[in-house]
Order: structure tokens, then sequence, then C-alpha cells
């Protein structure tokens, strides 16, 4: 019967449990680099206070404040504490990756089971080999490795530059004692910031991967399809709506939305007579399609979303859902999809 409203039900569940897992390590990150500040703040504070008093109006300058006694033990102990939440990120983001495969297999599956007359039919699946998707694991480990290994030392230098920048001291020391220590801690949690990123990024591109092989392992036999699907709200951008509802060929990973996006594919199955029940009267797929969902919305709605001019060109034809979206490509990352600038 294809994708329905009990589909699109799950689907949001599965988000849900992709979501609550991701937030679980980005909150045990958080409070990792907490703790980690907590254990040099002081030192940080004594470090500045030190500089302050050596100073003859302006900040020291590079030579004097790397050595200054304070400064050169809270750099040094900085440097333990960024290699311990290195590794400590690291496991973080790994420990339960294989947890997360296994997730997005069984979400998987049971998308496919609302689109069936009978979730006995789902016995007979073949089980997603274990391998593959311990060779998920494993890459995305080695990529959370190797992403993670430069950041002691990129975050080092960014604390020691921070530091040889300086203050302006000006009237009132304290205060600028005040301003630096929240430089200094800004700078610290660059790297949470960065830790952060790589934890949303490889824990849903190990997601999406086993979602993938899920699907191959279900076969061609039973699906015609992975259909894009977007979380449809007056804050969706209208790429990802126009990219709702179109359909790829199941071995197709993705979907590639643009960051911080939150689409997924949904697995598509043939319909009820090509799966061989063709004595049963299948109900129509009853999928909303982001183009459908766009035309329901009020004025004001339309407006947010594209924006004035893009919704002029689009009411009067002269831009075409076809043309909303454009692929982009990056060195750095995945191909991701995002809004095509409107041409003058
Ligand atoms: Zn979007």
């Amino acid at each position: 019967m294809s994708v329905n409203a009990a589909t699109v039900r799950q689907a949001r569940a599965a988000r849900i449990a992709l979501d609550d897992t991701v937030d679980a390590a980005t909150r045990a990150l958080a409070s990792a680099w907490a703790s980690a500040w907590e254990e040099i703040v002081d030192e940080w504070s004594a470090a500045v206070d030190e500089a302050i008093g050596m100073s003859d109006g302006g900040w020291p300058a590079r030579g004097p404040i790397l050595r200054a006694r304070r400064a050169t033990r809270a750099l040094q102990h900085t440097a333990e504490q960024l290699e311990e939440l290195a590794r400590q990120n690291n496991a973080t983001i790994t420990g339960d990756l294989r947890g997360l495969a296994d997730l997005a297999d069984e979400w998987d599956r049971k998308l496919i089971v609302t689109q069936l007359p009978d979730s006995s039919v789902s016995a007979v699946w073949e089980r997603t080999n274990p391998k593959a998707l311990s060779t998920i694991v494993k890459r995305t480990t080695q990529q959370v490795e190797s992403l993670t290994r430069p950041l002691p030392a990129q975050q080092r230098a960014v604390m020691r530059s921070t530091l040889i920048r300086g203050v302006a001291i000006g009237q009132n020391p304290l205060d600028a004692a005040d301003l630096m220590l929240e430089r200094l801690h800004g700078s610290f949690l660059g790297g949470l910031h960065r830790a952060e990123v790589i934890a949303r990024t490889e824990m849903l591109d190990a997601w999406r991967a086993s979602g993938t092989q899920s699907r191959l392992t279900v076969g061609t036999d039973v699906l015609d399809a992975v259909m894009w699907s977007a979380q449809k709200s007056g804050k969706t951008c209208p790429a990802c709506l126009a990219m709702d509802g179109t359909r790829f060929p199941i071995d197709t990973e993705g979907p590639n939305d643009h960051q911080c996006g939150r689409c997924s594919f949904i697995p598509v199955t043939k319909t009820w007579e090509e799966l061989g029940f063709p004595g049963l009267k299948e109900p129509t797929a009853t999928y909303v399609t982001g183009r459908e969902w766009f035309d329901k919305q009020s004025g004001r709605t339309q407006e947010r979303i594209m924006g004035a001019e893009r919704l002029r060109r689009l009411r009067s034809g002269e831009l075409d859902w076809d043309a909303m979206a454009v692929t982009r490509r990056s060195e750095a990352w995945r191909d991701s999809i995002g809004v095509r600038p409107l041409v003058a």
C-alpha cells in the first residue's frame, strides 16, 4: 500500500530514537568539557592575574607571557586535559555505534512492515548480515578517531594564541581579568563544538549506512524505492520541501540533506499485487509530499519559508519546484542539497 500514515508516524519515531541517541552523546561531551574546564579554570585565573601583575599598562609581550610560571603551568595542564578529553570524546561517540546500527536496521524494517497486509511476512526476510553492520561500525570508528586525533594540538594552539593576543588592561584590571578568562573559556569550548559536530555527523552517517544495508538485504523483491522524507514545518527550507516525496533506487545512501537537516529515507514497498497478495484490496497511498503540503499552508507561512521573491516566482511559474534544490559538492563532507540561490 506504499507509504501511509502509520509509516510516517513510525518514521518520526525512528528519527526521535536517533536524535535521543545523538543527544545523549552530545550531552556527555558537554559535561566532560565542563568538568575539564573546572579542573583548569583556577590555573588560568592565576595565570591571568600573574600576567596583569607583570603588566606595564599593557598585556605582556609574547616571550615573557610564554615564560611566565603560571601561564606555562596552565598551558601544560590544559594540554593534558585536552588529550584526556579526546580519548573520552572518542569513547563517547563510538561507544555504542553497534547499538545505533542495529537500531537503524530495526527501524527500517518497522517502516516496511507498516506497508504490508500482514506483519508476519517480515518473518521470512533475511536478517541483515551482522558483518555488514560491523563494517559500518569499524569504518565510522576509524573516521571518528582520525577526526578527533588532531583536536588536542589544534585546541592547545588556539588557547596559546588567545593567551598571547591578550586583552586591553586599561583602567580596570579586574574587568580585564574577567574578560580574558572568558575568552580563554571560549577558546577552550571551541574544541567541544568541534567534537559535537563530529558526533552528529558520524553517528548520523552510521545510521544512514545501516539503513541502506538493511534495505539492500530486504531487496528489490519487496522494495520498490526509497523516498525522501522531510519533517515538514514552517521552519523547513524550500530545498527539503522540494525533495520530500521524491524517490530513489533502494541502494541509494542518503538522504543528502544539508547540515542539521532532519530528513530521512523511507523504504517504499512494491504493490500488494506485485508482492503476491492479489486477493487483498490495497489501501491507496496517503503520503503528502512537501509540495502538496506547502500548497495548503497560509500565505504567511509560505512567505516565511520561501521569502517574498522566491514565492512570487513560484506562483507566477517562473520558478519550478524541480529547480528549488541544488546539490553542493564538498571536499570536507558528503554531497548535500541546499536552496538554489535566486538569480536576478
Ligand atoms: Zn532544508
